[in-house]
């Protein structure tokens, strides 16, 4: 993700503790700087805070992904927040208009910077259609078929971003396999083992391969 995107992981207030979740289960959240579990992600947020405050990163530069909702449409995705008759009646076009040109400036931002710029204005069409778009008074309450809940919002964020980050490195390795003599896949030991097939990097491949003995 470029730098200069609001919603870098360099930036983000909360990153370096998100890093340190890890849910076991539904019910079982365990806290990996000292190991602690909890019943909800809720009591180990709390106890990040109590514990762990040292890992919130501070700075003029720093970004809390929350400050984003009026974009994201957090209670909407959510489902915390129903719209009633007088909601859509009483609608600001103006003020969405406003945060739809915030959108599409982030988006901009947010977008991996490609040598293929045909590639590059499709993925940020894409997210702008994924996210600005629905920053109409037609469309502000349209919420996708399946139920969100508050944490599935922040999920479908960063889907977002991985999606586009999934992209980008797709695209450079074809670029480089097909448009130049250095392949990225010879230069990774790809090329002679499996010709023509795109692979993941060698790390991700082995994560969970299980043990044969
Ligand atoms: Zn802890």
């Amino acid at each position: 993700m470029p730098q200069e995107c609001p919603l870098s992981f360099t930036t983000d207030v909360y990153a370096l503790q998100e890093q340190q979740k890890l849910e076991e289960s539904s019910s079982k959240w365990v806290c990996q700087f000292c190991g602690k579990a909890f019943y909800e992600e809720h009591f180990l947020d709390m106890h990040f805070e109590n514990r762990h405050a040292d890992y919130i990163r501070k700075g003029s530069n720093v970004v809390c992904l929350a400050d984003f909702c009026h974009i994201f449409r957090c209670d909407v995705v959510s489902g915390r927040s129903v719209p009633e008759y007088w909601d859509r009646a009483l609608c600001h076009d103006k003020m969405l208009k406003k945060y739809r040109a915030e959108c599409v400036a982030m988006m901009q931002k947010c977008t991996p910077k490609l040598a293929d710029s045909s590639r590059q204005k499709e993925i940020s069409a894409a997210l702008n259609h994924l996210v600005c778009d629905f920053l109409t008074c037609d469309k502000y309450w349209e919420r996708k078929e399946s139920e969100m809940g508050p944490i599935h919002t922040m999920i479908y964020i960063f889907a977002v971003f991985i999606l586009v980050f999934a992209l980008m490195v797709y695209y450079t390795v074809a670029y480089s396999h097909f448009y130049t003599d250095d392949s990225l896949l010879i230069l990774m030991g790809y090329e002679k083992a499996r010709p023509k097939v795109l692979l993941p990097p060698k790390h991700q491949q082995l994560r969970y391969r299980p043990t044969v003995r």
